[in-house]
C-alpha cells in the first residue's frame, strides 16, 4: 500500500500495524455465493448482495447536493445507486453495460430504494453458486472510500496478510490448561477464522475465543493491580478490636447487624489487620445501612489510636452524617468535628489544630477535606460516602495526608452491576451488602400523567394528614451554562396552589441556594416542621427523614434509572407504608417508559442497575471511571456475562497459584503481558 493510502488508514481507523489490522474485525459476514433478487427489496432489508447489468449513470445536482447516480437491473427489477463522494473515481471505473456483483445497505430515498456507496465489482457467474464463502464486511469511512478502500479492499488487505502470516507469528498467550479446560480455539486459528470463517461455526468458536483471551488479560491486569498495591503499599496496621468498638458494638448498638453488615465488617476487619493498605468497594443498595459499617470500622481504628475522616459528595449530606454520628457518639468520649465549604474560619482554625494535635478523632466534611491545609496527626481510615461523585485523584488526595497511606472504604451510593464493578473496579476489593435490615416494607410505586394531577395531590393530602411528610421532585434542566430553576419554582407555585400556606408549610431546596438557607431550610422538614419538600435533585444522596411516606417525581421520564432508584430511596425509611408516584409527560421514548417500568416493578437496586446497564451500555452510567478498562473490541459487558465470569474466575485462580508467572505454563502470558506494556493506560488505573 502507497504511503497516501498508509496515512489515511492511519487517521481514519489508527490502523498503524499489522496487529491494528489484525485486531479490525468484520462487523458482519455474507455469503458470497447468495446473490438476491433485486425484487427481494424491502422496507425491511438492511445489507444484501444483487447483481445486475449497469443500465446508465449520471452526474445530478449542484454543490453540496452533487451526486453521480445510477441504475442497473436484474431480470426481477431495477435498483438505484447513489455516490456522494469520491464520484471522479467511480465515474471513471462505470461502464455501462457491464454485469455488476453490489454489496450495500439500503437505505430509502422518497419510498424507493437505493444503495449508497456499493461495494462493487464485475459479476463472474461462475464464482456464484459454488460452496459457501463468507466474505467479512468491514467498517470503513467516507473518506477510505473515495481512496478506494472500501470495505471490499480492506477484506483484501486482511487477506493478503494471512497469506504472509505463519502461525508463529501469532503466538499463543493464554496458558494451556485453560485452552484444555474451556475448549477454546488456538489463538492464531482464531483470528484467521474471525476474519474468513469456513462457515458460521467455526466464527462463533473464534469470537469465543477472542472475548474470553480480552477479558481474560483485563482481569489479569486488574488482579496485578491489585496484589501489586497489596505488596506495595505497607499500611496501617490495625492490630485489635479494643474498648471504643466493644464498648459501643454491646452497649450502644441501636439494632442488631444484618448478616451482610457483620460479613462486611469483617472483610474490613481482615484488611485492616494485615499491614496492607486497604482498598475496598462497599456495594450496598439504598437504605441497605452503610454508614453504621463505616462507624464501627472507624472506632477500630480510634481503638488503634488512629484518627479517620469521612467524605460526602454534598454539604447536606455531610451535615446530615455528622448529626448521625454524634448522636451515636455521644457516650463513647470520641470527639467528631464537621469540615465543609462553609465552615466558619474560627472554628476551622479550631478544627485544623485539633486534627493535628489527635484531640479530633473523626472528621465528616465535603470537599474540603481534601484541601492541603486539612492535615491529620495520625489519619488511618478514610471514608468515602456515595462513591460516584468523587473522581480518582481526589481519593488518591485523601491518602496523602498520611506518611502510611490511610485504608480506604469507597462506599457506593446504589449498587453497580456486578460485571461493571468486575471490571471498572477489579483493581479493588470489593464487598456487597444484599440484604435490607428486617422490617422494611417496599415502597409502592405507580405512574400517573398530567391528567390524574389532582388525585395524586388528594392522596398526597391524606398521607400529611396522616401526620406524614412529602417530596415534590422537579428535574433541573441544564442549559449550556446557567441552570435554570424554572421548573422547580413553577412547582414550587403548583404545590403551593393545591396546598394553601395557610395551612401547610413548605419548604424549597436547590443546589444554587446559599449553604446556610439550604441548611434552613433542609432543617424544617427534619423537624417536621414543614410537611412538603419542593426540590431538586439535591436531595438525592443520602438524606434521611423517615417521617416522609411520599415522593412525587416530576417529568420522571428525564431522570436515569439510578438517579430515580436514589431518589425513591428518600422514602420507606421510616415504619410506615411508603409510596412513589413518577409523573410522566405525553412524549416519553421508548426507553424512558422501560426506566418507569422497572421502577414500578421493583424496588431492587442491583436488578435496576444491571437494567440500566442494559438499556445504556457501559459508557454513560454514573460512577463508572472513564478508563481502558471498558474499552473492549469484542467483548461486551452486558452481552458477554458468562465469558467474564470464566474470565475472572481462571485470572483470580492462575494469580492465587503463581503471582510472579514463573511457571512454564503461565509463561506465554507474561511475555504477552510484557509485549504490551504501555500500550494501555491500565497502570494509572487506582
Ligand atoms: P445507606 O446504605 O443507604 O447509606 P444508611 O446507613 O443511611 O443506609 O441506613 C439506613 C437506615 O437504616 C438508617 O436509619 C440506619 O439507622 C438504619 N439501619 C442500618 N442498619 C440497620 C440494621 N441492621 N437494623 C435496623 N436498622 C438499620
Ligand atoms: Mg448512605
Amino acid at each position: 500500500m502507497g504511503p497516501l493510502r498508509g496515512d489515511l488508514l492511519k487517521k481514519e481507523l489508527e490502523i498503524f500495524t499489522f496487529g491494528d489490522l489484525l485486531n479490525h474485525f468484520p462487523f458482519r459476514h455474507i455469503d458470497k455465493t447468495a446473490v438476491a433478487k433485486i425484487s427481494d427489496i424491502n422496507f425491511k432489508t438492511e445489507y444484501i448482495q444483487v447483481a445486475g447489468r449497469l443500465q446508465w449513470f449520471e452526474l445530478v445536482g449542484e454543490k453540496q447536493g452533487r451526486r453521480l447516480v445510477a441504475h442497473i437491473k436484474d431480470n426481477t427489477g431495477e435498483l438505484e445507486l447513489v455516490w456522494f463522494k469520491g464520484i471522479s473515481y467511480v465515474e471513471k471505473i462505470l461502464e455501462v453495460g457491464v454485469d455488476y456483483l453490489l454489496f450495500g445497505k439500503i437505505g430509502f430515498f422518497n419510498g424507493k430504494p437505493q444503495m449508497a456507496h456499493p461495494d462493487l465489482e464485475i459479476f463472474l457467474p461462475q464464482k456464484a453458486g459454488g460452496k459457501i464463502f463468507l466474505e467479512p464486511i468491514y467498517s470503513t469511512t467516507e473518506k477510505l472510500k473515495a481512496r478506494g478502500l472500501n470495505a471490499k479492499a480492506i477484506s483484501k488487505l486482511t487477506h493478503q496478510l494471512f497469506t504472509q502470516l505463519q502461525p508463529k507469528d501469532i503466538i499463543e498467550n493464554l496458558p494451556n490448561d485453560i485452552l484444555k479446560k474451556l475448549q477454546l480455539m488456538e489463538r492464531n486459528v482464531a483470528y484467521r477464522a474471525a476474519h474468513f470463517p469456513i462457515d458460521e461455526q467455526e466464527f462463533e468458536f473464534a469470537i469465543k475465543r477472542l472475548k474470553f483471551e480480552e477479558l481474560f488479560i483485563a482481569q489479569v491486569r486488574l488482579a496485578l493491580v491489585r496484589i501489586q498495591r497489596h505488596k506495595a503499599f505497607k499500611g496501617v496496621l490495625f492490630v485489635k478490636v479494643g474498648d471504643y468498638f466493644n464498648n459501643f458494638y454491646n452497649n450502644h448498638l441501636p439494632f442488631a447487624l444484618t448478616n451482610a453488615q457483620k460479613r462486611v465488617l469483617k472483610e474490613i476487619r481482615t484488611d485492616t489487620a494485615r499491614g496492607y493498605q486497604m482498598n475496598r468497594l462497599l456495594q450496598g443498595d439504598v437504605g441497605s445501612g452503610k454508614t453504621i459499617v463505616a462507624l464501627l470500622s472507624m472506632l477500630i481504628a480510634a481503638d488503634n489510636g488512629y484518627q479517620s475522616c469521612l467524605m460526602a459528595p454534598t454539604e447536606i449530606l455531610a451535615q446530615q452524617h455528622y448529626i448521625g454520628l454524634t448522636d451515636l457518639l455521644k457516650e463513647t468520649g470520641l470527639t467528631i468535628r464537621l469540615l465543609t465549604g462553609s465552615t466558619k474560619i474560627k472554628e476551622r482554625r479550631e478544627i485544623l489544630t485539633g486534627l493535628l494535635d489527635d484531640t479530633i478523632h473523626f472528621v465528616v466534611g465535603t470537599h474540603a477535606l481534601i484541601e492541603e491545609v486539612v492535615q491529620f496527626k495520625n489519619l488511618g481510615f478514610v471514608v468515602v460516602d456515595e462513591q460516584h461523585r468523587f473522581g480518582v485523584a481526589q481519593r488518591a488526595a485523601l491518602w496523602k495526608k498520611a506518611v502510611v497511606p490511610p485504608h480506604v472504604l469507597v462506599m457506593t451510593a446504589t449498587p453497580i452491576p456486578r460485571t461493571l464493578a468486575m471490571t471498572a473496579y477489579g483493581d479493588l476489593d470489593y464487598s456487597v451488602m444484599d440484604e435490607l435490615p428486617p422490617g422494611r416494607k417496599p415502597i409502592t410505586t405507580v405512574t400517573r400523567n398530567e391528567m390524574q394531577r389532582s388525585k395524586v395531590m388528594e392522596f398526597v393530602k391524606s398521607e400529611i394528614e396522616l401526620g406524614r411528610q412529602a417530596y415534590f421532585i422537579y428535574p433541573l434542566i441544564e442549559e449550556s451554562e446557567k441552570v435554570n430553576y424554572e421548573d422547580l419554582t413553577q412547582g414550587y407555585e403548583q404545590v403551593k396552589s393545591y396546598f394553601p400556606e395557610h395551612q401547610y408549610t413548605i419548604s424549597m431546596l436547590h443546589g444554587k441556594m446559599k449553604a446556610d438557607l439550604k441548611e434552613t431550610n433542609m432543617q424544617r422538614f427534619v423537624s417536621g416542621e414543614c410537611q412538603i419538600m419542593v426540590a431538586t435533585t439535591v436531595i438525592e444522596v443520602g438524606v434521611n427523614v423517615p417521617n416522609a411516606s411520599v415522593m412525587v417525581i416530576e417529568s420522571a421520564e428525564k431522570f436515569g434509572l439510578s438517579q430515580l432508584h436514589q431518589l425513591r430511596g428518600r422514602v420507606g425509611r421510616g415504619s410506615e407504608k411508603s409510596y412513589c408516584v413518577l409523573i410522566t409527560g405525553s412524549k416519553s421514548s421508548v426507553e424512558s417508559k422501560e426506566r418507569i417500568n422497572i421502577m414500578c416493578q421493583t424496588n431492587d437496586g442491583f436488578k435496576i442497575a444491571e437494567k440500566d446497564l442494559e438499556l445504556r451500555g457501559p459508557g454513560d452510567i454514573e460512577g463508572t471511571r472513564q478508563s481502558g478498562a471498558l474499552n473492549f473490541k469484542l467483548a461486551s459487558i452486558v452481552d458477554d456475562k458468562e465469558i467474564l465470569e470464566m474470565a475472572k474466575f481462571e485470572a483470580d485462580k492462575l494469580l492465587n497459584n503463581d503471582i510472579d508467572l514463573i511457571e512454564d505454563k503461565n509463561l506465554p502470558l507474561k511475555n504477552y503481558l510484557q509485549s504490551q506494556k504501555g500500550k494501555t493506560g491500565w497502570s494509572k488505573i487506582s
